[in-house]
């Protein structure tokens, strides 16, 4: 069975940086579950693996344009320093869950002076060409179920309760 949009296809992947850094590995611990062609992964990820069959490898380097996208400086602020007076051992490089005009999302302190605090609100993998070993190990039609909930159920997969 060929991978395409609806199926259920799990894989074991490394996922690392452009100087070969291990980004995240589902080597040592279960492999994922997802259904392909609903975005569960980054478009250029599913790209590769499309019409793909099990027993593949797939070594791709994604541009960032087809991962999390480009970096944009403007969501790189400074936010008053009183805003995280509540916050204990603020230190470059901590995430923080913040409220933003977008909703909740995980900020990175980059820069602390006597007034501000710099947050940026960029995904940590953004700008950033990824690059990709996939193996392909299980490839089905996923269930009605699935579809509805927009993810694959069973080993490598959501869990519920
Ligand atoms: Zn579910």
């Amino acid at each position: 069975m060929k991978i395409a949009k609806n199926h259920v296809v799990v894989i074991e992947y490394t996922l690392t940086d452009p100087a070969g850094n291990v980004i995240d590995s589902s080597r040592g611990r279960s492999p994922l579950a997802y259904i392909h062609g609903i975005g569960n992964l980054v478009p250029g990820l599913e790209r590769a693996l499309e019409g793909q069959a099990v027993g593949a490898e797939i070594s791709v380097t994604v541009p960032p344009q087809e991962a999390y996208g480009p970096r944009d400086e403007s969501l790189v602020q400074p936010v008053p320093r009183e805003k995280f007076a509540g916050l204990p051992d603020l230190k470059v490089g901590k995430q923080l869950q913040a409220q933003t005009e977008v909703g909740p999302r995980i900020v990175k302190v980059v820069e602390i002076t006597d007034d501000a605090v710099t947050i940026d609100a960029n995904h940590e993998l953004a700008g950033m060409p990824l690059h990709f070993e996939v193996t392909i190990l299980e490839v089905r039609p996923a269930t009605p179920e699935e579809l509805s909930h927009g993810h694959a159920h069973g080993p490598g997969g959501h869990e519920h309760g």
